[in-house]
């Protein structure tokens, strides 16, 4: 492999607040070091049908506050293909790219690896995903913007469970991890959170929610992760009305609100301090790694540990929710 002139940035999957801070600082640290950079729309979709545009640093103008991703995003059947990968590496190659970084989750990252290793290109990843659930990191970008959304979006739904006396089933994305759940309930307030990583039994339910109802102002918020494998909030209040009828509950089902909105500065930084590592690593010699964030430092995190996520849910939290909704 010879030295890196040219890289090209790419988003894929589901959009993340602050991939546009990644985005920036990806462009703007590559041509600091005099290197070409290459946009490509549409995840791999760009790459496969070749959309792309080269960066120059006002490509990337006033977009740090900005939510969603300016390269537009998209789940690229084709590049799951080796036929799709290969029409991918041909236009790679005639647009002078020598490599890439690929912001996005667990299946962008695995595409990733398997690009990387057909074709020996270095790639280095960044974990853009709301929902947390990349190993070797302890933050993805976009994950702090969405909890805080969830926090707002919450507060509004106590004020009127609240007035209503209800008890409210609130379900918050996360791709089978509980991380947005668990911690939106602890930094609401909210009564209990009901997670992939453990399984909740209906009587133990029960004790949940009656004891949100002892409380003086009679309401409960149960903070649910989305899970099609128990019908996340809606399955879960069908079997409440089977077992305890005497609560009228109620379902908010956040949905892509939580994708949306401007990025917290917690995302803007841990975005732009991954995206400017990311081109360090490459000129470092690195690739096939993501950067993480451990313990507040970065981190180079191979992509096959990066995408077999293991849960670091803490049972300690979830002890935390039920000590405090007391
Ligand atoms: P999110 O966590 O927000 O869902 P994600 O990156 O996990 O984001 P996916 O839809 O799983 O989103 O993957 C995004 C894209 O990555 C796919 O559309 C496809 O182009 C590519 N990809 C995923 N898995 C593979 C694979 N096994 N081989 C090649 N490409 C893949």
């Amino acid at each position: 492999m010879g030295q890196i002139k040219s890289i090209g940035v790419l988003t894929s999957g589901g959009d993340a607040p602050g991939m546009n801070a990644a985005i920036r600082a990806v462009t703007r640290t590559a041509i600091y070091n005099n290197l070409n950079v290459v946009g490509i729309k549409r995840g791999y979709y760009g790459l496969v049908y070749n959309e792309m545009e080269a960066f120059s640093s006002k490509s990337v103008s006033n977009i740090i506050q900005q939510g969603g991703t300016i390269l537009k995003t998209a789940r690229c059947k084709e590049f799951a293909t080796k036929e799709g990968r290969a029409m991918a590496y041909a236009n790679m190659k005639a647009m002078g790219i020598d490599a890439l970084v690929v912001i996005g989750g667990d299946g962008s990252l695995t595409g990733a690896r398997i690009f990387a290793e057909e074709y020996d290109i270095p790639i280095v990843g960044l974990p853009g995903t709301i929902d947390n659930d990349l190993g070797g990191t302890d933050e993805t970008i976009g994950y702090d913007t969405a909890l805080n959304t969830i926090v707002e979006a919450v507060d509004k739904i106590r004020d009127t469970a609240t007035s209503h006396e209800r008890l409210f089933l609130v379900e918050v994305m996360g791709h089978m991890a509980g991380y947005l759940a668990l911690n939106g309930a602890i930094a609401s307030g909210a009564e209990a959170a009901i997670i992939p990583e453990m399984e909740t039994e209906i009587d133990q339910l029960g004790d949940l929610i009656n004891r949100g109802f002892r409380k003086s102002k009679n309401s409960a918020i149960v903070l649910v992760a989305e899970n099609p494998s128990t019908g996340g909030a809606m399955g879960l209040a069908q079997r409440i009305k089977e077992e305890f009828p005497e609560y009228d509950a109620r379902v908010t089902i956040l949905g892509h609100l939580q994708r949306g909105g401007s990025p917290t500065a917690a995302d803007r930084i841990l975005a732009s301090r991954m995206g400017a590592q990311a081109i360090t690593a490459l000129l470092e010699g690195q690739r096939n790694v993501m950067i993480g964030i451990k313990n507040g430092e970065l981190v180079y995190v191979p992509f096959s540990k990066a995408t077999h996520h293991s849960s670091t849910i803490d049972r300690h939290d979830v002890e935390i929710v039920k000590i405090l909704s007391i």
